[in-house]
Order: C-alpha cells, then structure tokens, then sequence
C-alpha cells in the first residue's frame, strides 16, 4: 500500500522534471533555431543589398561627376569584401545553400570582379562602367528577391508555422505539466491529510485516538473549568478480549470493536466526546449532566453486543467512571480517578463503577505497599517479609513434609495476606523477583539444620503466575546449586489458573522441573473449573485436595464421597494425596480412613517462623514417637 504510493509519486515527480526538462530543451532549440535564422540570414543579406546599393549609386554618382573616384573605389572594395563574406562566410551557410544564392550572388560577384580593372583606375565616360552598372542594375532584383523569398515567402511561412506549432507544443507541454503538479500537490496534501488522520484516529474503528482524547479532553476542560462544570469521564474496557482474538480469528476480534465504537457512538447521540485510548479500551466524556441511569443501560447495551459475538461470554464489558470539577482536579487525575474505578469494575467481573475516596485510598495503599514490596525484595529497610513454614505429616514418620508460606507484617497494616502480596508482585512486576527471593530465603532458613535432619525434609515452595515460564526450570536448577536441599526433596506447588493459558509450554515447563527431579504438587485441587481435564493433560507428582473438601468432612458424608473418588483417582494414577486444612481429630481419622496419604493443617500445627520450625523438625525427627504423642 504505502509502497505503491512511493512508486507512484515516484513516478510523478519524474514526469514532473523529465517533462519541464524537455519543455525548457525544445523552447530553447525553437529560440535558437529562430534567432539564428533570423539574425544571421537578415543580416548577412541586408547587409549584401546595402553595400552593393551604396556601390551602384556611387557608379551612378562617379558617372555624372558627383563622387570622385576614390570613394568609389572604398564603395567598390565594400561591396567586393560583402560579396565576399557572404559567398565564403560561415554565418551565410544556410541562406547561401536557399533559393540558388550562392549562384545569383556568385554572378554578381563575376561580374564586379570582371570590372576590378576599370573600377580601379576608373574613367567617367568609360563605355566598361556604363556596362557593370547596367549588369548590376539587372541582378540587383535577384538580392531582393531573394529576401523576399527567405522573410515571406513559402519558407518562410513554414518556418513561421513550425515556430506556431512549437509555441503550441509548449502550451500543451506546460499545460501537461501544471496539470501534473496539481495532481501531485493533491495527492500530497491528500497523504498529509491521511497521516494528520491516523495521528489523531484510530484506524480501525475510526475514532478519534488516546492523544486526540487528551488534547481534545484538555482544551474542553481549561473552556469549561472556568464556569465550574463538572465533568464525567468514563472508561470501558472489554475484558479477555484477547480471548475473542484467539478463538474465532482477528477479524471477528475486528468486527466486535468496530461494533462496539459504533453502539457507543450512536448511544451517546453526539452528547459526549467518545475516543479508542487502547486495544480493548475506549473513553468518553461530557460536561453535560448525564441521567443517572446512563452507564448501566450503556454497559447492559455493550454487554449484549458482546455476549453475541462471543457466545462462549468470556469477553465481560466494565464500565470506570469519574465525576470531578476541572477546577479542583487535574485532567490526569480525573483520568487516573476513572482508571481506578475502572479496576474496581474489572476486580468485580464485568460492571459499572464510579470513582470514590475509598477506591483511591485502596489504591493508594496498594501503590505505597508495592513501592515497599520493592524495597523489602532489594533488601533496603527493616526486613519486614519472612516464610513461615508449616509442617506437612507423611505416613513414613521419617520424612517431614513442609510448605513455605509467605508473610508480611507490616508496620502501619499489620498482617499482609500472602496472596495479595503475591497478586500485589504479580501486578507491579516483581513476580520474578518474589520468586527468586523466596527460593533464597528458604536456603538461608534452612541452611542452619543439621544435615542429618535436612536429609529427612521435603519442602514445598508455591508458584506464582509470573514465575510460571520457560526460564523457571534453569532458575530452580541455579536455586538448587545453592540449596541445602536436594532436587527430590524440592516440590513446587501449583494452582491450575496459573498453567491453564497454554497447555503445551505447561507440559513442557513441568516436565523440564521433572527431568531435574523436582517434584510438582496440584494445589487447591477440586476449587476450579478444569481439575479433572487437567489431571488429564498433566503429570503431577501430587495432589492437594483443598480444605474446602477436608473441613468438617467428619459430619459431611458427600464431601467424604468427593475425597473418597479423588483419592482413589489419584491412587490409580500413582499420585499421593495430601489433604488440607485438618483441624481436628475427626477430621484427621475420616481423610486417614479414606486414604489420604499426608496431612497438612492446624491439626498438627500451623505455619511457624523459620526457627520454631527448625526447633519443630528436631523434636519431630529425633524423637518421633514422643513428638507424635505430644502433638497427637
Ligand atoms: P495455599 O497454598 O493453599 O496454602 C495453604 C493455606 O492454608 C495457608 O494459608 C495456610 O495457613 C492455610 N492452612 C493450613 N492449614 C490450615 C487449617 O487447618 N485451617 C485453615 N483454615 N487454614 C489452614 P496462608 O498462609 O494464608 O496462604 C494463603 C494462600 O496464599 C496460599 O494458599 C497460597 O495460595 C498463597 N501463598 C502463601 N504463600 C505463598 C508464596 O510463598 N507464594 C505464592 N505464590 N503463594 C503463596
Ligand atoms: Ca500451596
Ligand atoms: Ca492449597
């Protein structure tokens, strides 16, 4: 497309000059063709005719004894020398070479020769000179004619129509060429118009795009923000869009926005500034009053355009929405502030939400802590983060199972839930760096264990999302290298929503984790939509049934039937089943009875720091059976 444009402006702008070259070229080559011919013949001859008058009248004059004979002498030798010049002289070639010249003027010339005798020492009755001026009277019409025929005769009419048609030509030429450059100079401010377009719209949907949105949204406000009116801003975004994109093609993704920009449009009717400020995000705003009700019969309207392209609903629309005065916020904040609801709207799957003071201390606090989070990974400050580990029973009392749990205990907070931190690292893009530093802290924890004891340990860490990749398998494999722990005493716990995405690089990332001998627990298994279809898919070394199945399972019979049928399940796959969230005695007997193989909860203790954990193993390993009967 923009290749074709290249080559045909290319192509103009050659006919362009290549057409002004040759214009100006055979302007030149008329002109010069002309003013030679001209000049050259007109003068040559007109200068033949004038001297060779000036001798015959000065014979006649020398006759009839009015000039003496040395003037007629000068006369003679002028005439002689034009005679000359024309016959032999380069500047009188073309005029010699027309109409028999060089003969008629070469008899002119025999003739004036013939008499040099008589004209030299001359006598004024001499029969000779009444004999070359009647000779010269007889040829002198030929000069005339002659210059009657090069200036007006048919010749010369040629040579003035040829000169028509070049002047015509370069009417043509220059015509051409005017018209040639108006096309150009269209077709350029045309394409400078295209480009000025696509700097300020989105091509697909052909709204105006996040910059004009900015511009246009700041010239308004600083207008209005003087009258005090408020304005409504509002975000919408059509979450997993992606989805769409990936499942039924990119023109259907296409189709659906280019739906929604015109739903939009014809749903504000003109009342609001409506823009695309993103992939699946599109804003608009008005300093008019809007009725009440207008966000949710928007969001309901997209929602049902959505839920029809894609039937699978996925794809869910949210609606952020702020009302502020210009003249006590800055557009970016008003921005911000409808970007902020918008992310409530999104954490609730898909509404309308308007901005308020809570949603930004919310946000405020989460942009603090992740700020802190950053500091505390790096090291700098008090060391607020730990892991608490809690221990995990096996049926073979030898072995002490244990999983490293995240704490935060933060100054001004208090206790920090560790899967927020996780989804607070996770979303600030420190989900790497949370990874690496927990694989270290749990070295460092463990790294003051007697050996013997550390031998008998198996510790389990959880992944997140952003851990979760290709890199994982070196990065735990470098862990390991400085790890008081084996790799089979390594085992890496994981939630299905963290592997769901891509099934084939999952399948690949555990099974690389497999090849170091690491093993890899399902978590939370039976709290999702899939885990079955992903036990399926993928080989885990474990499983972790949920504590929602586990508590009070003593007095739920269905839910004894659930672990009942996962066990078995696991079993027949040889994978051993870790029950969560024991708590009690009752519990502890009915997931035993139905063939749990290891047990972690409350029961037998719950997470600790890493010294009471320490202190914890050396009893639990050194003195079993007294350990068991205290704890039991
Ligand atoms: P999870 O992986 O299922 O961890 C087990 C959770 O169950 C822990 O909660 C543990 O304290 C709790 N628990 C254990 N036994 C019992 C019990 O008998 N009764 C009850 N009511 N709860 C019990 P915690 O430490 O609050 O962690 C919550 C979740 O946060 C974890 O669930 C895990 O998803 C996430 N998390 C914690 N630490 C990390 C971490 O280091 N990395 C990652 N990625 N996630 C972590
Ligand atoms: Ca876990
Ligand atoms: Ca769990």
């Amino acid at each position: 497309m923009v290749r074709g444009k290249f080559v045909s402006l290319t192509c103009i702008l050659v006919t362009f000059v290549g057409v002004t070259f040759w214009s100006a070229w055979s302007n030149d080559r008329a002109f010069t063709e002309l003013v030679r011919y001209t000049q050259l013949s007109a003068w040559s001859l007109a200068q033949l005719e004038l001297e060779l008058q000036g001798f015959q009248e000065g014979l006649t004059l020398y006759r009839s004894g009015h000039l003496d004979g040395r003037e007629l002498n000068k006369r003679y030798d002028l005439a002689w020398n034009r005679l000359d010049i024309f016959l032999n002289g380069e500047e009188a070639s073309a005029i010699r070479a027309r109409f028999g010249a060089a003969d008629k003027v070469g008899h002119i010339f025999s003739l004036i020769k013939q008499h040099e005798p008589d004209v030299v020492s001359p006598q004024r009755d001499s029969p000779a000179l009444g004999q070359l001026a009647a000779g010269l009277g007889e040829a002198m019409p030929a000069i005339r004619s002659l210059m009657v025929e090069n200036f007006t005769g048919q010749s010369a009419i040629r040579q003035r129509a040829s000169l028509l048609q070049s002047r015509q030509d370069n009417l043509w030429l220059l015509s051409a060429l005017l018209l040639v450059g108006l096309v150009m100079l269209y077709m350029l401010s045309r394409e400078t118009r295209r480009h000025q377009f696509l700097a300020w719209n989105d091509p697909l949907t052909l709204l105006p795009n996040r910059a004009a949105f900015i511009r246009q949204l700041e010239q308004e406000a600083r207008r209005h923000g003087n009258q005090g009116r408020p304005l409504t801003l509002c975000l919408i975004e059509l979450n997993h869009f992606k989805e769409v994109n990936d499942s039924l093609g990119y023109a259907s993704g296409d189709a659906l926005l280019v739906k929604v920009a015109r739903a939009m449009a014809s749903f504000i009717a003109g009342r609001a500034y409506l823009a695309r400020i993103g992939g699946d995000e599109f804003a608009l705003y008005c300093f008019e009053p809007l009725a009440p009700e207008w966000p949710d019969s928007l969001l309901a309207h997209l929602q049902q355009l959505v839920f029809e392209a894609d039937p699978a609903h996925r794809v869910k629309v949210s609606m952020g929405l702020s009302q502020s005065r210009v003249s006590q916020h800055q557009v970016e904040e008003i921005m911000l502030f409808a970007d902020i609801a918008l992310d409530n709207a999104r954490q609730q799957g898909g509404r309308s939400q308007l901005f308020n003071q809570a949603m930004l201390s919310r946000y405020e606090r989460s942009r603090q802590l992740a700020a802190e989070l950053r500091d505390q990974l790096n090291g700098a400050g008090a060391d607020q983060l730990s892991l608490h580990y809690q221990p995990i029973i096996k049926r073979e009392r030898h072995v002490l199972g244990a999983e490293a749990l995240l704490r935060w205990q933060h100054p001004e907070y208090g206790f920090i839930n560790p899967a927020d931190i996780v989804s607070l690292a996770d979303d600030n893009g420190l989900g790497e760096r949370l990874g690496e530093w927990i694989f270290d802290r749990v070295n460092r924890d463990l790294m003051p264990m007697a050996p013997e004891r550390l031998t008998q340990l198996e510790v389990s860490i959880n992944l997140s999302g952003s851990m979760f990749n290709e890199a994982l398998p070196s990065r735990v494999a470098r862990m390991l290298l400085a790890s008081p722990l084996c790799a089979d005493q390594l085992i890496l716990e994981l939630t299905e929503t963290i592997a769901l995405d891509d099934l084939k690089l999952s399948q690949h990332i555990l099974s690389a984790l497999q090849q170091l001998n690491v093993r890899i627990a399902l978590d939370d298994f039976g709290t999702g939509w899939s885990s079955f279809s992903y036990l399926k898919e993928l080989h885990f070394n474990k499983i972790k049934i949920d504590k929602s199945f586990i508590q009070q399972i003593d007095s739920h019979p269905r839910q004894q039937l659930f672990v009942s049928s996962i066990t078995d399940l696991a079993h027949k796959l040889g994978v051993p089943v870790v029950a969560e969230g024991v708590e009690t005695a009752a519990e502890l007997a009915e997931v035993y009875e139905l063939g749990a193989d290891e047990i972690q909860g409350y029961f037998y203790a719950r997470p600790m720091a890493a010294a009471d954990f320490r202190a914890f193993c050396q009893r639990y390993l050194a003195h079993q059976p007294q350990a068991m009967a205290q704890m039991g």
